[in-house]
């Protein structure tokens, strides 16, 4: 047993611990804050991460069914008026007006080995026999779907809505096929990233999720990245002697990392309580 308290997982511990054991150890274990940001660009990077959860609430917003009109007028940057303007012409998301089925801001948790896994979906859409979770990204470039498809989100999103949703379908758990997950982007309305399911996917992933909370429940060393590019946006890097300041963005995926990396977690804010 680890000499920590850690009793959640997310997708974004998994992702750290995924992508560095010691990334996890200074976030999760040891709850360092990042050290205060330093550089122009990586302000640039909070205040965008800033306008992409705002962008959150509005979406939300509108989906409990507050005006379009109410909404826009707190749309009140560049970004954010062209990201509302994007997500209220988009075909893809014209017929949410005809849905029952909605679940916005849904919290799914199932116990995952000796921890609990959690994640918040920013949209869960039900439509007779098909279920789509949908989530918003605020990114500046469009990533791979290669990339998408093996991350920590994509993976667990899908495979806790079949282990933990039955609630939303009458009792009965989802099939894997009936769910999609669709990654929308707000400067890319008409790109979406789509991806389906399957019941050897699921379970592919969920003994994968095992795997991985077996292996954090006993880890005891915590070893740096290899990956060196790993460190570029990292905010740690600091405490790891791989730089101070952020490289320059190299491609899509370094820059999406960066900002996934500044996001608040869950287990930052506090303890969930069950
Ligand atoms: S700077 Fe690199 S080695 Fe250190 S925590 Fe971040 S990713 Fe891991």
């Amino acid at each position: 047993m680890p000499a920590f308290q850690l009793t959640t997982l997310s997708q974004s511990s998994l992702q750290d611990y995924a992508d560095c054991a010691r990334r996890f150890q200074l976030r999760y274990v040891e709850r360092l804050a990042y050290p205060a940001v330093e550089s122009e660009p990586a302000l640039e990077n909070e205040q965008h991460q800033r306008e992409g959860e705002f962008f959150h609430r509005l979406a939300q917003q509108y989906l409990v069914g507050i005006p379009n009109e109410q909404v826009s007028k707190l749309a009140n940057t560049p970004n954010l008026q062209r990201w509302w303007e994007n997500f209220s012409n988009a075909k893809d998301l014209a017929g949410f007006k005809n849905l029952s089925g909605l679940y916005p801001e849904a919290t799914l948790s199932a116990p995952l080995g000796n921890f609990r896994l959690l994640a918040k979906y920013d949209l869960i859409a039900i439509q007779e026999n098909k279920v789509t979770i949908y989530d918003w990204k605020t990114y500046r470039k469009r990533p791979r779907n290669e990339w998408l498809a093996a991350r920590m989100q994509t993976r667990v999103y899908r495979a806790l809505l079949v282990h933990a949703g039955a609630h939303l379908n009458g009792g009965r758990p989802f099939e894997p096929e009936q769910i999609e997950m669709v990654y929308w982007f707000a400067d890319f309305p008409n790109d979406p990233a789509r991806f389906a399911y399957t019941s050897a996917q699921y379970k592919r992933d969920w003994d994968l999720l095992l795997k991985l909370a077996d292996e954090i429940h006993s880890a005891s060393l915590y070893p740096l990245t290899d990956d060196a590019t790993r460190c570029l946006y990292c905010p740690y890097r600091s405490y790891c002697e791989r730089g101070v300041r952020a490289g320059d963005v190299g491609d899509a995926e370094a820059e999406t990392e960066a900002e996934e990396l500044f996001d608040v977690n869950f287990e930052q804010v506090g303890e969930i309580a069950f």
